[in-house]
């Protein structure tokens, strides 16, 4: 009875390190492990202990034989990342080679203190490295009055198991030596400078807030829009809840064909009350419940073989929804899969071979189609999005897509930060490992670091920025270690009045707690939370918070 990773790995690899016999890969330590699209358990090592199922968190893991059906195709999936042997394994005692925690030397300038900006995965995976140490202060700012990014705004709202990594965030928040500050924009409330003379350094987590722009002719017009921010609309970011989404014509073309394409597809053709068993945006579910969207089309300028969407979402989004392609595309799949040696590639390419042909689609739900070979020239339509003209990619041949919303799904894209270099075309801050690198003298910017998405771009999973930030806060340690960190100006106990006195409206943990209290509250029996989509409703219910017991606010006056 082997164990089994499923959808939603989000490969941080703590699996890797719990399993007593390392057969659980590609390791963080081995090549392959930063582009792999999940982790694979060897079915002939795996000794079937479970200990990789306590340390996954985000629910991914489980026996052969408790799988459901749709979790199925996982087994084999698996089993195909490792050569076929004919016996098992002898039993191993070998343990991954765990990465050494960074350890802090003690230095006169007090214990090391960090501003953390962002809250996401990034932000949490690097604060909790840091806070492996005793003495080490963390301080995370952001800028919505809610905690972890894209695991709230950006993973759908179907794929509520994926959020569970916030589980273990939580569990970092309640680290001794850990703050939020949130409701709190660094770069309008707080200066970089400002954080500075409180901290030894500022790392950014900021992830890549934008989305890449389509610069063809007609992007704009009314019924054109972005994938990014309709994933944000249908997750209540209070910013993007009053975005117009006009679900009244019969098809959504999206152009680009990523994870956060399949991720959009999947919600515009879900039966609805399964939907309103999730979080999603109470706005966005009334929205849903009155489309007459029959038909989204998945557009990608490449080929089947080059598909942008990871296999594991592909066997999610085929095991939910109708997805079906035409005849051409059909010959697409089966040209490519004559020549595809790589067998994860196959494999995605097999399912694609086996999908139903659009003329013979059942006519039920909303179905999705997968189009290939057609890059965007530009959007049809004089006051309004009708469609897209294409061109087959490599030919001068013109094909169009009618449509009544136009979605591009072509990527995330970094923003500059106030007072930090900016690599305009990777959209990142240039760095070496983490440490800001001023692009004038390639010499570092003293106390500035990056972790996550900002530093390496908009790729990977939820996981891939546990490694990310443990290399940012490796070399971090290591200045501050070797005394190339500034001691901060300010004693401890005075950020909290600071901070207070540029925004009143601030929210620390206590606060967050009496939001998602009420959010959670607010969902019932049925529902895992019903979001606030407003700051000032989100404000207001952190202002319900009660306050620390006498000996609490004494006892942190002390640890200040
Ligand atoms: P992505 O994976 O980078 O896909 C971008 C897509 O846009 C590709 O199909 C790309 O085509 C296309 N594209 C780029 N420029 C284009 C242009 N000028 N014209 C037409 N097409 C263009 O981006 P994403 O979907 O935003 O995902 C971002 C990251 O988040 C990925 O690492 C993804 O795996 C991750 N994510 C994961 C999950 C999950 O695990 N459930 C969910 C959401 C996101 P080419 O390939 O031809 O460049």
């Amino acid at each position: 009875m082997p164990h089994v990773i499923t959808q939603s790995c989000c490969s941080d690899g703590s699996c890797v390190y719990a399993c007593p016999v390392n057969c659980i890969h590609p390791s963080p330590d081995e090549p392959g492990f930063a582009t792999a699209e999940m982790l694979y358990i060897d079915p002939v090592a795996c000794v079937d202990c479970g200990a990789c199922v306590s340390a996954c968190p985000v629910g991914a893991i489980a026996p052969d034989t408790r799988l459901t059906d749709t979790q199925l195709p996982f087994i084999e999936l698996n089993a195909a990342f490792y050569p076929k042997r004919e016996t098992k394994l002898p039993p191993t005692s070998k343990l991954a080679p765990v990465l050494e925690a960074p350890v802090v030397h003690p230095r006169p300038g007090g214990p090391l203190r960090v501003a953390v900006v962002g809250s996401g995965p990034a932000a949490m995976y690097a604060a909790d490295e840091l806070l492996t140490q005793q003495g080490v202060r963390v301080n995370v700012f952001e800028k919505l009055p809610t905690p972890y990014g894209l695991v709230r705004a950006g993973v759908a709202p179907d794929h509520q198991s994926t959020k569970r990594v916030t589980k273990l965030f939580e569990r970092v928040a309640r680290l001794p030596g850990f703050s939020f500050y949130l409701n709190c924009e660094v770069g309008s409330d707080l200066t970089h400078d400002e954080l500075l003379e409180h901290h030894h350094a500022v790392l950014y987590a900021v992830g890549a807030p934008d989305d890449r722009r389509l610069d063809v002719p007609g992007m704009g017009l009314p019924g054109t829009s972005t994938a990014t921010e309709i994933v944000a609309w249908f997750n209540g970011h209070p910013e993007y809840a009053g975005l117009p989404v006009d679900l009244s014509g019969e098809r959504v073309l999206i152009v680009g064909n990523g994870n956060v394409a399949l991720d959009v597809a999947r919600i515009l053709t879900t039966e609805p009350d399964a939907l309103a068993r999730t979080d999603i945006a109470d706005h966005a579910l009334d929205a849903l419940r009155a489309s007459q969207v029959r038909e989204v089309v998945i557009a990608a300028r490449r080929g089947p073989a080059a598909s942008a969407f990871t296999l594991p979402e592909l066997i999610g989004l085929t095991s939910a929804c109708e997805v079906v392609l035409d005849t051409a595309d059909h010959d697409l799949v089966i040209r490519d899969l004559a020549h595809e040696a790589d067998p994860l590639t196959r494999n995605k390419l097999e399912i694609l071979a086996g999908l139903g042909q659009a003329c013979d689609s059942r006519g039920g739900r909303p179905r999705i189609r997968l189009t290939y070979g057609l890059t965007p020239k530009r959007v049809l339509g004089e006051h309004a999005a009708t469609g897209v003209e294409f061109a087959v990619t490599g030919t001068d041949e013109v094909r169009e897509i009618s449509a009544d919303l136009v979605l591009t799904s072509i990527g995330y894209r970094g923003k500059p930060i106030r007072g930090l270099p900016f690599d305009d075309v990777a959209a990142v801050v240039p760095n070496d490992g983490g440490r800001v690198l001023d692009p004038q003298t390639s010499r570092p910017v003293p106390g500035s670091f990056v972790a996550g998405w900002i530093k390496r771009g908009p790729t990977g999973f939820i996981g891939t920025n546990k490694s990310c930030a443990a290399q940012t806060v490796h070399n971090l340690v290591a200045d501050y270690n070797n005394g190339l960190l500034t001691d901060p100006v300010h004693k401890v106990a005075s950020l909290d009045r600071f901070v207070r006195g540029r925004q009143p409206a601030v929210v620390d943990a206590a606060g967050w707690k009496a939001i998602d209290d009420a959010e959670i509250g607010r969902g019932g029996e049925l529902r895992p939370r019903v979001k606030f989509t407003t700051v000032a409703g989100m404000v207001e219910a952190a202002a319900c918070a009660p306050s620390p017991p006498v000996h609490q606010r004494l006892l942190a006056g002390l640890r200040r």
